[in-house]
């Protein structure tokens, strides 16, 4: 463990140090999403029902270890590269006529361009517009009018897209993610429109919520150089000084099949899986510049730094810790995991960790607590 960095968000009313809650959650949008007051209590104590079930499960596995040798099958997996560098990963499994498709994009919020923030962000929603063959929002018709669904999400370091649906509309779907791979309308109306969402995003999520300031200020503050810094929803400012020729230019930079692995899992026939991906995906150019990777070492932090944050519709004063740690790849990551248990779970401590999924540098790892004066004040 490095030294403590800390970030602080008080209220303007004056509180009796009484620390209470915690916790921050992740749903969709990972940057996006947190948690009322009321969720955090529940929360709490159902992660607390959560460590006394965990216990007696425990308990019943070591009584029953000496009955039974438990064995996780094995999954079975296909890999393979086309000749334009799309990875392919497929596992056949019939035990329910459905299929699930993922396109994962080695882009997040860490390759945003200085001065763009939220580009990455901007973008998981581009890709629900229309292509030169589908209309706006087509995939939803093409998921949730057959009984199925589809989502996507943005992170520090990857972006990717699913759907699940009957497995006889799997040739559908490999045509359509193809489709938008390869020929998405970047244009001067998606870009707009989907910015003003983005916008509205942030205004919800980070603008309007008590501690919506406070996780922002942990994403902004606990990186000193590295682009994990600059938060992935992005600033209302930058996201208004995009032109659509730098989201062109990021697109066409990082949108292509040599930085994408598709993922095809459940019913589905190999050989005719196969066949669907070269016809559909092989016919994608890979373009012959070279993919730009995030290379900043993030420095060692040599002391304490403590920065304190207001706003005005903070009920309660709040705290977060954030140390450094080795990233999610390395063996320690385990380790730190495992340490987010007892954080997390004791209710004398009232407060809880979590530790930040960094694949390509290092993540950092985050106390939070909520002082309670007792008087709750409504936010209005
Ligand atoms: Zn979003």
């Amino acid at each position: 463990m490095k030294m403590p960095f800390v970030s602080f968000l008080a209220a303007g009313e004056k509180a009796t140090p009484s620390p209470q809650l915690i916790i921050k959650t992740a749903g969709k949008c990972l940057v996006h999403q947190f948690i009322s007051l009321e969720q955090i209590t529940m929360q709490r104590k159902f992660s607390v029902l959560i460590t006394l079930f965990s216990a007696l499960l425990l308990i019943a596995a070591v009584a029953s270890a000496s009955l039974a040798q438990v064995t996780m099958p094995r999954i079975s997996y296909r890999d393979r590269t086309l000749p334009n560098g799309l990875r392919v990963l497929t596992a056949e499994e019939h035990s329910s006529p459905t299929v699930a498709i993922q396109v994962w994009y080695k882009v997040g919020s860490k390759d945003d361009p200085e001065g763009r923030s939220g580009f990455a962000h901007l973008f998981e929603h581009m890709l629900f517009k229309g292509t030169r063959n589908m209309k706006d929002e087509m995939m939803d018709r093409l998921t949730e009018d057959v009984g199925g669904f589809n989502n996507a999400s943005t992170w520090d370091d990857f972006t990717n897209y699913y759907e699940v649906l009957p497995s006889n509309y799997l040739e559908t779907l490999l045509w359509a993610e193809a489709d938008r791979m390869g020929s998405l309308n970047v244009d001067e109306k998606n870009f707009k429109s989907e910015r003003d969402v983005v916008k509205e995003e942030f205004r919800s999520t980070v603008l309007a919520p008590p501690y919506g300031r406070f996780f922002y200020a942990i994403e902004k503050d606990s990186f000193a150089a590295h682009p994990y810094r600059r938060p992935g929803i992005g600033s209302i400012e930058e996201l208004d000084a995009a032109t659509l020729e730098d989201v062109r230019s990021f697109h066409s930079t990082f949108y292509r099949p040599d930085n994408a692995t598709l993922v095809v899992v459940g019913d589905f026939d190999q050989k005719q899986l196969d066949t669907w991906v070269d016809k559909y995906f092989g016919r994608l150019s890979k373009p012959d510049r070279p993919l730009p990777r995030v290379t900043v070492k993030e420095p060692e932090r040599v002391a304490e730094k403590r920065i304190n944050e207001y706003a005005p519709n903070v009920p309660l004063p709040a705290i977060a810790l954030t140390y450094l740690t080795p990233a999610v790849k390395a063996d320690d990551a385990y380790a730190l995991l495992l340490a987010t248990v007892p954080v997390t779970c004791l209710p004398a401590t009232n407060c809880s960790g979590s530790v930040r999924a960094s694949g390509s540098t290092r993540g950092s790892w985050t106390v939070c607590a909520w002082c309670d004066s007792g008087e709750r004040k409504e936010t209005g």
